[in-house]
């Protein structure tokens, strides 16, 4: 099954303090995460929220929504558990994949997970970050289509999955 996979520990970022960004429909898929004003480099914008659960778990919900090539809310954590975005989340589990991305996803010391801007981001933008998918199966045509990237920006690999070289999730 995917997980999304994000092995560096987190610098001190400064914090945005009003919230930043607004939840709506997005042209890259579903609903995205839009900046409302000028986010600087290096800001934390928002907390990955939402239950934490084992692998055993996060298989179970993935398969009672329709098997591992569903799209789920789950994000891997170091210690191989998962947060699930879709049950107790808040808006950072609408913000979409690109390759290449204006946000990075950090895990913190304590398990917490937050949004950092890799770049300053324009009011208007729509946020992203690498999910660097990992898909233990093989990468046969069907499961390339399942997660085909239309992300847009000039590096896009055309796909969500990390590479399988990349095995950066434990399970
Ligand atoms: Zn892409």
């Amino acid at each position: 099954m995917p997980s999304s996979s994000h092995a560096r520990r987190a610098p001190g970022g400064r914090a945005v303090r009003a919230r930043s960004y607004v939840v709506k429909a997005s042209p890259v898929h579903g609903k995205g995460v839009f900046a409302t004003r000028m986010i600087p480099a290096g800001s934390r914008i928002i907390e990955y929220r939402g239950e934490r659960i084992d692998w055993a778990e996060a298989e179970r919900r993935a398969a009672e929504k329709g098997g591992p090539l569903n799209h789920t809310f789950f994000f891997s954590l170091h210690d191989g558990r998962v947060i699930d975005g879709g049950r107790r989340g808040n808006a950072a589990r609408f913000i979409n994949h690109a390759c290449e991305p204006n946000c990075e996803a950090l895990e913190h010391e304590d398990g917490r997970v937050y949004l950092y801007a890799l770049r300053p981001i324009e009011r208007g933008e729509e946020l992203s970050y690498n999910y660097a998918l990992i898909y233990e199966g093989r990468h046969t045509p069907a499961v390339k289509r399942a997660f085909a990237c239309r992300c847009g920006t000039p590096g896009c690999t055309g796909s969500y999955l990390a590479p399988k070289t990349r095995r950066k999730a434990k399970r």
